[in-house]
């Protein structure tokens, strides 16, 4: 996004205007623009133009980051746990949030189709990092939608105004229509052309919503992620969907869960596993090293036993993952990976070959004697087998 546009002017409003004006002015511009409506050749980008300027400054952060410092980024982007979600909605842009608004029109400009009183669910993807799914967390998510609107309450009625039964349809939200064709009459069922398939009309409409009750709105909500959640669950905040067409009920909010890669942790259901270096001679000795575990400034003590070979698997329980809903945990599984040290000194040296040395003279006596019972054997079994085993 370009910083260097005024987008107050753009809007027409003051520097001080307040969230509602903002809404307002942006809503009236929008209607002019929108090229379903207006067929000029800029009409495009000057609706972009006014939609852009509406998503910064109907946003807290975004406007206070304006005006400061004449981006909506700010200085160093923002929170981590704000997250802008205009770009990602699956299959809700904004755009569609305008045709629904106007009326269903296609960008053809079609007949109009059916209207939807209830409101449609939204779902969204949020991306956590495993240490959040681990600790839990609270996000603020930032998004467009059809939100009840503020004038009128959500009824689409202005002040005055009653909702009354359509008369052209009876309420029904169908008209009949009767041809005589060639072929004898043929006989139609369409969307009544008054009410738009409510079957309702209201005498005098809300203006900031045109009688619908329902305004494109830029929206954040808190969203609470439970400690252990998994990937590809999802979170319900209900009524934050796209608001329903003159009070009707709304549809809700579904976040899916994504979980990045870990550099360190792999899960596996609540267990972790992990890979730590452990150097050949503590391998063997054995020893207790401290690594970092998955919640903050945690740290876990690990037992490498003595003799541990490359690729063995240490559990630890109760340092996994937390478990959804319970104060339990999985467990960690470090993997041991022994490396073989390269800096020894000259006395290490020294050590480590009278250790060879000693194992070398060990292990050559052990064969003398294996060999020496082998051929023992060999004779028994020659003895009790005469005619050999083959
Ligand atoms: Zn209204
Ligand atoms: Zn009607």
């Amino acid at each position: 996004m370009s910083s260097n546009k005024d987008y107050y002017e753009i809007l027409g409003v003051e520097h001080d205007a307040d969230a509602r004006t903002i809404k307002r002015a942006f809503l009236k511009k929008a209607r002019e623009l929108h090229p379903d409506v207006n067929k000029a050749p800029d009409a495009e980008a000057r609706f972009k133009e006014v939609n852009e300027a509406y998503t910064i400054l109907s946003d807290e952060t975004k406007r206070a980051n304006y005006d400061r410092y004449g981006t909506p980024d700010g200085p160093s982007g923002f929170g981590s746990d704000y997250v802008d979600m205009s770009d990602i909605f699956n299959g809700f842009g904004m755009d569609d949030i305008f045709s629904s608004f106007f009326g269903g029109q296609g960008r053809g400009g079609q007949a109009r189709r059916e209207q939807r009183s209830r409101g449609r669910d939204m779902g969204i993807t949020l991306h956590i990092t495993l240490e959040e799914a681990a600790k839990g967390c609270t996000k603020t998510i930032s998004y467009e939608r059809l939100a009840p609107c503020d004038d009128c309450n959500g009824t689409g009625a202005a002040e005055g105004g009653k909702t009354t039964t359509c008369p052209k349809c009876h309420g029904t939200g169908h008209v009949t229509t009767v041809q005589r064709t060639i072929l004898g009459q043929m006989q139609s069922t369409t969307v009544c052309p008054e009410c738009g398939g409510t079957g309702q009309v209201i005498d005098h409409p809300c203006e900031t919503c045109s009688g619908q009750g329902r305004t494109p709105s830029h929206e954040s909500v808190k969203i609470e992620i439970p400690a252990g959640i998994h990937a590809g669950q999802t979170v319900t905040i209900k009524d934050k969907g796209e608001a329903g067409l003159r009070g009707a009920p709304g549809g809700n909010l579904v976040v899916s869960i994504d979980i990045e890669d870990n550099e360190r942790f792999q899960r596996q259901g609540d267990d972790l596993y992990c890979t730590e270096d452990v150097d050949a001679i503590s391998a063997m000795l054995g020893c207790t090293m401290e690594i970092g575990g998955i919640l903050p400034d945690e740290k876990v003590e690990v037992e490498v036993p003595s003799g541990c070979q490359y690729g063995q698997q240490i559990r630890i329980p109760r340092c996994g993952m937390p478990r959804q809903g319970s104060q339990a945990r999985g467990s960690l599984v470090v993997v041991v990976r022994v490396t073989v040290p390269d800096d020894l000194t000259e006395d290490d040296e020294e050590a480590l070959r009278g250790i060879l040395e000693r194992r070398q003279a060990k292990s050559a006596k052990a064969d003398a004697k294996e060999r020496a019972h082998e051929s023992h054997k060999a004779k028994e079994g020659h003895r009790k087998h005469p005619f050999g085993r083959r």
